[in-house]
């Protein structure tokens, strides 16, 4: 019996709009992973001064669970190899799976 796949399978190579092209081309597709949080950032150095205590009720104290995650996909067009993004449009727990 073959074991059950429920990740969600993508092709390598998709038709879609280039921003920068502004016309439907080609384009490769791959998981895009995060990069490493900039903790000098300025949105995080507000956030953790924010956090020292004054100012009210702050959000983001507690760890916010949330089933699942948003993956996004990194597209690049072949025509001018410049990168977007594209985010998927459900949290799911399941993988993405990318297939040739
Ligand atoms: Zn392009």
């Amino acid at each position: 019996m073959p074991a059950k796949d429920d990740s969600m399978k993508i092709k390598s190579e998709i038709n879609t709009y280039c921003p920068t092209c502004r016309k439907h081309g080609k384009h490769k597709v791959r998981v895009a992973s995060k990069g490493s949080a900039r903790p000098l950032s300025k949105g995080n150095r507000q956030h953790r001064r924010k956090l020292r205590g004054y100012g009210g009720k702050v959000a983001g104290e507690k760890t916010v669970k949330k089933m699942g995650k948003r993956t996004k996909l990194m597209l690049e067009c072949i025509r001018c190899k410049k990168k977007h993004e594209r985010v998927m449009g459900t949290r799911t727990r399941s993988k993405i799976e990318i297939k040739a």
